[in-house]
């Protein structure tokens, strides 16, 4: 039976990132992934012509050479920084909104501000006095971190406690005001206008959260990175990095193992100390993170009896988060032929995100925001001369989908992506006839590749009650840690960051 100190289960962002990490430590690691390739989330396919990104709109965290964000740092680590191509993005989004106004804004806080000073000059004093907030915010945010990583290991439990200390509101004032206050919430203070609202709240749809269930630290936290660290996508997309880690890991010595998921962890004296794989084969080490969700950790790797109560309780008080209907389209004309001039776009049909965001639960998006991307606008050699590819969509719950039997599965899920491209007929008049290749992936679709419940692409719900301080860490079996979307804030650049301080902790720990 072959031995290892670590097995992580899952080649996901954090799953690849914490193996690269081990393997660097010198610790004998090996990933099992159930699928052919790695990435989970971070990858891509072909149809036709077209090579498709199946997730990454934009990479947070990079920053540039000359002021390098935490991401740049890691991946220089690793080795592979400079194995890929990385491609600056020069905006952050463009909000369309009802009756056809679209607000681009440029990727530096002056041009942002500006931008929407002009749009909307009568809450100029509002738009600083907002942009001033979320930048102090932040900053009592970076300070607090460091210090409770300091202090007490950085752990939910013993954030909370530091959070509950009497001198924490004279210390973190924005922190104490604002930490736990939704999106909503806190734009209703600042502005009166419904559209720049809008303008502002845009990366709610990141998270899948509404923006009066989005909690503003996220929301603030996004705007500040993807400003001083500017947003960021490379060629090839996301599977390029995935593969540049799974070298980076098998270079240091590790193992990786694809089309070989894991069917069991074994659990003796109420610890883990073992996998069995798809194959039957068992192999043994001292400790186990799992990439994947919690619920399919526990419910379907460990036999049942020994699955702890505690766990079961705990886990219960979270939701299974939002999935997604998306339509990767490759066009045989470039991109400016039907006006889709801005990379990353938000689409909004009606002023209320939040009444239109209870869509996510039916099958159909009649009204739903529309998340459409172009990566020809950053990248005009994502696809042969004279092309493009955009992927439109909006974010869906699965349990409408998992209800359907597979003769409607398919009727559904064209009539589906047909309201999506009639509704951007609306806006970039031309694009249905310039359609050369479509494919659809609706819940279903990620659940298959996942194995996520309810097919959900950023994990559990990441409301103001279930993130932060209050993301599902705890420890139920001895040696079974996690890292990954469902244990941490959902995304490219946090679960690369996330993979590697878990491997840190772990690493520590495997003597
Ligand atoms: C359509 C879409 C759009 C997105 N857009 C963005 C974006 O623009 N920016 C951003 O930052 N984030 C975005 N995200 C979210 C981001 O992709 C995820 O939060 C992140 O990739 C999650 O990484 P992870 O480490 O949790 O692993 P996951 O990607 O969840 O991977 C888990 C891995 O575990 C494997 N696995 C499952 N069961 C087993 C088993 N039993 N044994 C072995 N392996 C198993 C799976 O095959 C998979 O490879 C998007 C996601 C999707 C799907």
């Amino acid at each position: 039976m072959k031995n290892y100190d670590v097995i992580v289960i899952g080649a996901g962002n954090a799953g690849l990132s914490s193996a690269a990490t081990l393997a660097l430590e010198g610790k004998k690691v090996c990933v099992f992934e159930k699928h052919n390739i790695p990435g989970g989330c971070g990858t891509s396919f072909r149809r036709g012509r077209f090579e498709f990104e199946v997730a990454l709109h934009q990479l947070s965290s990079m920053g540039t050479e000359e002021k390098p964000g935490p991401l740049r740092k890691l991946f220089k680590e690793y080795g592979i920084l400079d194995q890929i191509e990385w491609i600056e993005i020069d905006s952050l989004y463009k909000v369309n909104l009802p009756g056809g106004l679209g607000v681009a804004l440029p990727t530096t806080r002056k041009g942002a501000e500006e931008t929407l000073i002009k749009q909307f000059p009568e809450e100029k004093a509002s738009i600083l006095a907002y942009f001033d907030t979320v930048y102090k915010f932040c900053g009592e945010m970076d300070d607090f971190a460091a210090a409770s990583a300091n202090s007490t290991g950085g752990e939910p439990s013993n954030i909370k406690k530091l959070l509950t200390q009497a001198l924490f509101a004279k210390k973190y004032p924005y922190l104490a005001k604002y930490a736990l206050k939704t999106t909503d919430e806190v734009l209703e203070d600042f502005f009166k206008s419904k559209e720049l609202q809008l303008c502002l709240s845009a990366y709610w749809c990141f998270m899948g959260m509404p923006p009066e269930r989005f909690p503003f630290y996220i929301l603030a936290k996004c705007t500040n990175i993807y400003i001083e660290d500017k947003p960021f996508y490379l060629r090839g997309g996301s599977q390029v990095i995935s593969q540049a880690l799974t070298e980076a890991i098998k270079k240091a010595g590790g193992d990786v193992k694809f089309s070989c998921g894991v069917k069991k962890i074994v659990v003796e004296n109420g610890e883990a100390v073992g996998v069995i794989d798809a194959n039957g084969q068992e192999y043994r080490c001292k400790k186990i993170i799992s990439n994947i969700s919690p619920i399919h950790t526990y419910a379907n790797l460990v036999d049942r009896e020994l699955i702890p109560r505690e766990a079961r309780e705990y886990l219960s008080g979270y939701t299974v988060g939002i999935s997604a209907l998306t339509c990767f389209i490759g066009l045989d004309c470039p991109p400016e032929t039907i006006g889709f001039t801005d990379s990353f776009n938000l689409i909004y049909d009606d002023l209320d995100a939040n009444e239109t965001f209870k869509d996510a639960y039916t099958l159909f998006p009649d009204k739903d925001p529309i998340i459409a991307t172009c990566y020809t606008v950053d990248d005009p050699k994502v696809s042969p001369e004279g092309t493009s590819i955009i992927t439109a969509g909006t974010l869906k719950y699965g349990t409408p989908w998992e209800e359907l039997n597979p003769d409607e599965y398919y009727e559904t899920k064209y009539k589906a992506a047909n309201i999506i491209i009639d509704r951007l007929e609306k806006r970039f008049p031309g694009i249905r006839s310039h359609i050369e290749e479509i494919e659809v992936a609706t819940p279903l679709t990620h659940m298959r590749y996942l194995n996520h419940p309810g097919g959900a692409i950023y994990g559990y719900e990441q409301d103001v009650k279930s993130s932060f301080v209050f993301f599902p860490r705890e420890v139920f079996i001895k040696n079974l840690t996690f890292a990954g979307g469902w244990v941490n804030v959902c995304g490219f650049g946090p679960n690369y960051m996330f993979g590697n301080q878990v491997a840190k902790q772990v690493s520590k720990e495997v003597k």
